[in-house]
């Protein structure tokens, strides 16, 4: 008798990011994927969204692989968190997928942390963990890009073919989209005409992963004698591993440095560069905002937005879409050209995959809830039954036991924050003061206690608090100030001169005065100071 296998996934359900799913059996596990997200807007201040580790740091065995299907952050970028924290003894990739992978683990100095092994998409199956591991290449925004089956003792998971799958595992970002996702040729295509036609310089911007799209610019400026500056610290070094690992060919001269662009004539340039989700650091947003040293944009630039915005970002695209208009750039992007198709399948794609794969069972992974149950749809319209098709959250358990699969509980999973160089939890006390910060600011009273007669009157500052009209602000910080002297009097005449009691009586009811006076919740923060 061998144990059942569990599927647990511990993030990428119910969100975009954090992709990563637990395959185990026994005390033996892998990882499908390991990534992380970006912070939301109720975020202030959080650099990075991790899974919630919790319960791969309880699990007996570690981890023996980490097997990742393609060079995304949203697939990789937590890696080199679960790697310090937990340990994980290998790494397999594809050959891209590997080069992006190691050059991410050299900056966090954990590349002798764990042995890397190159995928052969075209080779038989092998071990990997507990199981047989058999790769098929797929199309997607990055070369290099695999399709895992694992064949275990209990059954097959998302084997694609014939032989029969009991478990698929399916991408479901477009399961919304009706129809099929148009070809990169497309946009290689467009990209082609609109630099050759463009009358100044041409400025193109992208996922600095998507290597396709970067060559697509590069032939289209090689093809009307345009050279090309790289602008941005990611699109740099992602070019880089993909011509030293053979994904990208650009002819001899043709790349340029950006500070040689005085040299050329107008139409003799095409700037590639990061920025394409309207990040405030990034290339694109300070030539947008006259903030960078090399590149300003002027009239006459085409400016190609060839991505779109990943839910979340779209008012930081917009604006940074708007100062380009406002400097003179003609902006073309999804809406008005054909500079971007998605690398997700639409619709038609994801049900032609599941009738072909026919599964006995289906999970709809990597998606909103919406578009997971959208995707489940799908299934049941090809003939998935329904009683077999699990919309699941992160954290719940599959199991799959001699060829069929039932679900079995949950374990710990959710979010955690990266801020900094520290990780923590996301209820963190720090996150509700920030957001607090940024709706109602702060009033900080200082308050000298005399222990003598003379006592100075309390000093109260405002900062990003402002009740209606400047007056009522002025005369609600003057009750302030009266009331906390008040306070202070009270107290003094109670006998309490503990600081941390008076602060916190000042607290008390100086935040109730406000929230009566001016129904806002500022950030109250009284400092008691001896004198
Ligand atoms: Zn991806
Ligand atoms: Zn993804």
């Amino acid at each position: 008798m061998s144990d059942v296998v569990r599927i647990i996934p511990l993030g990428g359900l119910g969100q975009i990011g954090n992709n990563l799913c637990v395959i185990e059996q026994g005390e033996r596990r892998i990882l499908i994927d390991c990534g992380l997200s970006f912070p939301r807007d109720e975020m202030p201040g959080v650099d990075l969204v991790l899974p919630d580790f919790a319960y791969l740091r309880d699990a007996p065995g570690g981890i023996d692989a980490v097997v990742l299907t393609h060079g995304h952050e949203d697939h990789i970028g937590a890696l080199p968190y679960v790697m310090r924290e937990i340990g994980v003894r290998e790494v397999w990739g594809t050959r891209l997928t590997l080069g992006m992978v190691k050059s991410k683990l050299d900056e966090h100095g954990l590349l002798r942390d764990a042995e890397f092994i190159e995928i052969d998409s075209d080779g038989d199956p092998v071990a990997c963990g507990p199981f047989a591991a058999e790769f098929a290449r797929v199309t997607h925004s990055v070369p290099d890009a695999v399709a895992v089956a694992l064949h275990t003792t209990e059954g097959t998971i998302l084997r694609l073919g014939s032989d029969g799958v009991d478990l698929m595992l399916a991408d479901s970002t477009n399961a919304e989209r009706p129809g099929i996702t148009q070809s990169e040729q497309l946009v290689a295509a467009a990209l082609k005409r609109i630099i050759r036609d463009a009358p100044g310089r041409v400025i193109v911007t992208s996922f600095s992963s998507h290597i396709h799209r970067l060559q697509g610019v590069i032939d289209a400026s090689e093809a009307c004698g345009r050279k090309v500056a790289v602008v941005g610290r990611s699109m740099i070094k992602n070019l880089n591993i993909a011509r030293n690992l053979g994904y990208a060919d650009v002819e001899e001269g043709t790349l340029v440095k950006p500070s040689d662009l005085d040299e050329l004539r107008d139409n003799e340039i095409t700037v590639l560069c990061t920025g394409s989700q309207g990040e405030p650091m990034s290339a694109l947003t300070r030539m947008a905002y006259s903030d960078h040293r090399q590149v300003q944009i002027r009239q006459g630039d085409t400016v190609i937005m060839s991505a779109k915005p990943v839910p979340g970002n779209e008012l930081a695209v917009h604006d940074t879409m708007n100062a380009l208009c406002r400097r003179g750039a003609r902006v073309l992007h999804q809406d008005n050209e054909a500079v971007h198709v998605s690398g997700h399948g639409s619709a038609e794609e994801l049900k032609m995959m599941l009738a072909l794969v026919h599964p006995k069972a289906f999970m709809p992974v990597h998606g909103e809830l919406r578009m997971l149950a959208a995707h489940a749809a799908l299934a049941e319209s090809v003939g998935v039954p329904t009683g077999r098709i699990y919309v699941c959250d992160n954290g719940d358990v599959l199991v799959l036991e001699r060829g069929s699969v039932r679900r079995e509980g949950m374990v710990e999973a959710g979010v955690v924050f990266v801020d900094g160089l520290g990780i923590g939890d996301p209820k963190d006390a720090v996150l509700r003061d920030r957001r607090q910060l940024s709706a109602d600011g702060t009033l900080i009273i200082v308050c000298q206690l005399h222990r003598g007669p003379s006592r100075v009157e309390p000093e109260v500052i405002a900062r990003g608090f402002a009740p209606e009209g400047a007056d009522a602000a002025d005369e609600l910080l003057d009750e302030v100030r009266a009331h906390a002297s008040t306070i202070l009097d009270r107290l003094d005449a109670d006998g309490v001169r503990e600081h941390k009691l008076l602060q916190s009586h000042l607290h008390d009811e100086l935040a109730e005065l406000v929230w009566n006076r001016a129904r806002k919740r500022p950030l109250v923060l009284p400092v008691v100071v001896d004198v």
